[in-house]
C-alpha cells in the first residue's frame, strides 16, 4: 500500500458490518435501511432491464432522462436551474463524486478545508489527490454540534482551494442553518474558493429544520458542486447512483476524473432513479415522517439507556456522548458492545483528524424498523 493511503486501513463501514454479521448483532453501525425502497421504483429497474435499456455501456454523463429528472428535482425543490446536458453528471454513488470532483479539481499540495468529524472518505480521496485536509471541529453547544465561523475564517490559508461541506451532516446530525451557510458562501466568495458540498441527506431533514443548498445563496451557483445520491433519497444503497450538479466547467472537470474510474455505471438503475425523482411530494413526506419516528424510537431507547443523545435535525444517525455511562473511548465501547450488548455502532472518532475531540461520541443509525430499534433499545438497557 503506498504512502498516500497507508494512513486508512480498512473502511470502519467494513469492520463493524463484518463483527455484526460474526457476532449475530443488531447493525446500527453501517447506514443502510432494512427496507427497500419503494415496489413502483423496483418495478422500473426490472422494466428498464427487460426492455434492454441501460444493459450496455449508458452514455458518460448519465441517461438523459435521469439528468433530465435530476434538473427537475433541483429547480422543483429549490428553484435551482442546471442545463442537463452542460451541468449535471451521473456518478457510481456519491462516493465516486465525492472522489471524481477532487480528483478533478485539486492541484497536488492545495489544502481542503472540511467540517470534521467528516465521512470517512473525504480524508482518503483529498490524499488520493494529493491534496492537503485542514479539518474545522464542529463542537457541542446546547445539543447539537456547531460551527465555529471565526475557526473556519481562521482553516483559510493562500493554498486553500475548496472547501468540502456536508449538511445534513454524518454522523452528527447537524443541518447547517442559514446563518452558518451564508457565512461559508460569503468566506468562499471572499477568498474565491470552490465549495464541494455533500447533500445526500437533503430529504431528510426533521421538525423545523431546513435543508438549504448552498447553490441557492449568493454567488454560489457557479462556484458549487452539489453531490446528490439515490442511496438515501430512496433507499436503494446498493445500487449506486449518485449525481453531481455544478457550472459546465466544474462538471467538465469532475468528468475528466470520473471517466476514468469507473467510466460508467450503474445503467437500468439509473432510468429507475429518474422516475423516483419524480414521485410526488406525499413520497418524500411520508419517507422524511417514518425516518422521524423511527429516531424518535432510538433517541428514546438510548436515553433510557443513559447515553447523551444530540438531537438529530437530519441524516438517519444520532450521535452520542458515552461518558454518563462511565465510559470515554468510543473505540473500546464499540469493539466491545457486540459481546456486552448484541449491538453494533460507529465510534466517531474515526472521522477525526483531531481523534480525541471525537473519542467519547458513538453514532448509531435508525434507518431500521421500529421492531428491531426497540430490541435494540432493550440490549442496550442492559449496559446500566
Ligand atoms: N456522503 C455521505 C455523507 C454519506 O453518508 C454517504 C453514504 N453513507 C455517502 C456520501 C456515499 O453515498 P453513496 O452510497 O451514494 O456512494
Ligand atoms: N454512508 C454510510 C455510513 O455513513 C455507509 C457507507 C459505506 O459503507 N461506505 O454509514
Amino acid at each position: 500500500l503506498n504512502r498516500r493511503l497507508a494512513e486508512f486501513g480498512t473502511t470502519i463501514f467494513a469492520e463493524m458490518s463484518a463483527l455484526a454479521l460474526r457476532t449475530g448483532s443488531i447493525n446500527l453501525g453501517q447506514g443502510f435501511p432494512d427496507t427497500d425502497g419503494p415496489e413502483e421504483i423496483r418495478e422500473a429497474a426490472v422494466r428498464a432491464l427487460r426492455d434492454g435499456r441501460g444493459n450496455q455501456y449508458p452514455p458518460g454523463p448519465g441517461v438523459p432522462e435521469l439528468r433530465a429528472a435530476v434538473t427537475a428535482h433541483q429547480l422543483r425543490r429549490y428553484g435551482l436551474t442546471f442545463d442537463p446536458d452542460t451541468e449535471v453528471l451521473v456518478t457510481a454513488g456519491a462516493t465516486e463524486a465525492i472522489a471524481a470532483a477532487l480528483l478533478g479539481l485539486l492541484e497536488p499540495g492545495d489544502e481542503v478545508v472540511a467540517l470534521e468529524p467528516y465521512y470517512d472518505s473525504y480524508a482518503a480521496c483529498i490524499a488520493m489527490a494529493g491534496g492537503r485536509r485542514v479539518p474545522v471541529t464542529l463542537r457541542p453547544h446546547e445539543g447539537r454540534f456547531r460551527l465555529d465561523l471565526d475557526e473556519l475564517r481562521g482553516a483559510v490559508t493562500d493554498r486553500t482551494r475548496l472547501l468540502l461541506i456536508n449538511t445534513p451532516h454524518n454522523p452528527t446530525g447537524t443541518v447547517l442553518t442559514r446563518a452558518e451557510l451564508t457565512a461559508i458562501a460569503e468566506l468562499a466568495v471572499e477568498r474565491d474558493l470552490l465549495v464541494v458540498t455533500d447533500e445526500v441527506y437533503e430529504h431528510l431533514v426533521f421538525d423545523d429544520a431546513e435543508h438549504l443548498p448552498l447553490a441557492t445563496f449568493p454567488g454560489m451557483r457557479d462556484r458549487t458542486v452539489t453531490i446528490g445520491s439515490a442511496g438515501k433519497t430512496f433507499s436503494f444503497t446498493g445500487w449506486k447512483v449518485g449525481w453531481v450538479t455544478a457550472a459546465p466547467a466544474l462538471v467538465s472537470a469532475v468528468r475528466s476524473a470520473k471517466q476514468y474510474l469507473t467510466y460508467v455505471a450503474s445503467g437500468p438503475f439509473q432510468y429507475a432513479v429518474a422516475e423516483a425523482l419524480a414521485l410526488p411530494d406525499s413520497y418524500f413526506d411520508a419517507f422524511r415522517a417514518d425516518m422521524r419516528a423511527k429516531r424518535d424510537v432510538l433517541a428514546a431507547g438510548l436515553t433510557d439507556a443513559g447515553f447523551e443523545v444530540f438531537r438529530t435535525a437530519g441524516t438517519y444517525f444520532i450521535t452520542t456522548d458515552i461518558r454518563p455511562l462511565g465510559e470515554t473511548d468510543g473505540f473500546a465501547f464499540c469493539r466491545a458492545l457486540p459481546e456486552r450488548a448484541g449491538v453494533v455502532a460507529i465510534p466517531n472518532a474515526v472521522f477525526y483528524d483531531h481523534r480525541e475531540a471525537g473519542a467519547p461520541f458513538v453514532r448509531f443509525a435508525f434507518c431500521k424498523r421500529a421492531d428491531v430499534l426497540e430490541e435494540a433499545a432493550k440490549r442496550l438497557k442492559s449496559l446500566s
